[in-house]
């Protein structure tokens, strides 16, 4: 396989005096920083980078809570509407006395009290064509975790189109799948599925299986905006939670992908 350049956007970027780390961040990162996990370094970029979660429910929240956590600069996240009873069984970043408040609004509140070093913006809507696009031109890295077929290609599109890089997560049951993206570079969203597949709105998921594509996406993101380690460029990882098997298959680029067949 090609060697995948991490993150152009970043790199292209000298770190300024406020990307340093204060003292208090350094206390605050301290496990995380060392050998085997980030250098000094990659978590200066972390900080000085920003992500867009979109549906922070089951997946989302547990990804945009660890990037939260992990100290990326800026963290916005999608999710319209009010939680209802059926969330909880996964949403990790609402609870009982949140039952029928605005998600977005519940759920960054949350996101703030867990790391005053973070910027947490809250969008209260699934965005559309026209504003993913617009939101991606201000991000360096797209997770996204809705349920729907449409809205995770249309997410695809506006990364590629914005030239960043792109993580899908998905689940169903007890299975989820990870897709990592590099435009230009490794098969997009759309090589993999070409027209939205026939659509199951309530399907069933367990919690546990959400949080852990959910944590995984945020680590791929970890990654790719530290430029430390390697992310799954081009692979889908499928998790059979059900029988405990993992798989990763090299996805190929289509030349007439109508998404990233020109880049
Ligand atoms: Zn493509």
């Amino acid at each position: 396989m090609e060697a995948i350049n991490d993150s152009p956007r970043l790199s292209e970027e000298p770190p300024q005096p406020q990307d340093r780390l204060s003292p208090e961040e350094l206390k605050r990162y301290d496990r995380q920083i060392g050998p085997g996990v980030l250098t000094v370094a990659g978590q200066e970029r972390l900080k000085r980078a920003s992500a867009l979660i979109t549906r922070v429910g089951g997946m989302g929240g547990p990804a945009a809570l660890m990037l939260t956590m992990g100290g990326v600069g800026r963290v916005v996240i999608a999710h319209g509407g009010e939680m209802i009873s059926p969330d909880l069984n996964r949403q990790v970043l609402g609870s009982e006395p949140d039952l029928g408040k605005p998600r977005a609004e519940q759920f960054s509140a949350y996101l703030r009290t867990m790391n005053r070093f973070v910027e947490v913006e809250a969008i209260d809507h699934e965005p559309d064509d026209a504003e993913a696009l617009e939101l991606a031109r201000q991000v360096d890295l797209i997770i996204a975790c809705p349920p729907t077929f449409a809205e995770r290609l249309r997410l695809n599109r506006a990364a590629v189109s914005a030239g960043i890089p792109f993580i899908d997560a998905a689940q169903w049951g007890m299975t989820g799948t990870l897709v990592v993206v590099q435009p230009g570079q490794t098969a997009c969203l759309e090589c993999l599925y070409p027209a939205a597949p026939p659509f199951e709105e309530l399907f069933p998921v367990v919690g546990a299986i959400s949080a852990t594509i959910g944590s995984m996406a945020a680590l791929e993101g970890i990654k790719i905006l530290s430029g430390e380690g390697q992310p799954l460029w081009g692979q889908l990882l499928s998790y059979d939670g059900r029988q405990g098997r993992i798989s990763q298959i090299n996805l190929q680029r289509r030349a007439d992908c109508d998404c990233c067949g020109n880049l």
